[in-house]
């Protein structure tokens, strides 16, 4: 039995004990992308250079979806089957807003402006029935203190 498998290379280590996901950055003007492009898309120098982003950011805005989108491109669970999942975006200080799934759909648990980090969930499986995972942003459990 394989480990799960990423979605797609390149948007995170994995496998990893702390998982970062892999943004871009330019050298030449300092601006940080992700995913990682091709080029920069404030100077247009290229390539960027990888870099492991933070583990932990801001939440900066998120909606819920509380019915299951138009199938395709949506490929998730449906009917009673559908779960309630809110997507957001998360500013990591001093690089860039990452838009991800967040681990946590209830409105009362989220709040723009609390602290989130990285976590790597269960993503079903492909056509061949590997496991799959992919990234989220769920809330730091201590972020009262
Ligand atoms: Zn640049």
């Amino acid at each position: 039995m394989s480990a799960p498998a990423p979605i797609a290379d390149g948007l995170f280590a994995w496998p990893a004990d702390e998982p970062r996901l892999l943004g871009g950055r330019c050298a030449a003007c300092g601006t940080t992308t992700f995913p990682r492009q091709p080029g920069c898309p404030r100077c247009g120098a290229q390539p960027l250079e990888e870099r492991p982003l933070s583990r932990r950011g801001r939440l900066w805005a998120w909606t819920t979806q509380e019915f299951p989108p138009p199938a395709p491109p949506y490929a998730g669970p449906q009917g009673a089957d559908f779960e309630p999942f809110a997507v957001g975006y998360i500013e990591l200080p001093g690089e860039v807003r990452v838009e991800a799934r967040l681990t946590e759909h209830r409105p009362a648990h989220l709040r723009i402006g609390m602290e989130m980090e990285l976590v790597i969930v269960p993503f079903g499986t492909d056509d061949a029935g590997n496991e799959l995972v992919t990234f989220a942003f769920g809330p730091v459990e201590d972020d009262e203190r």
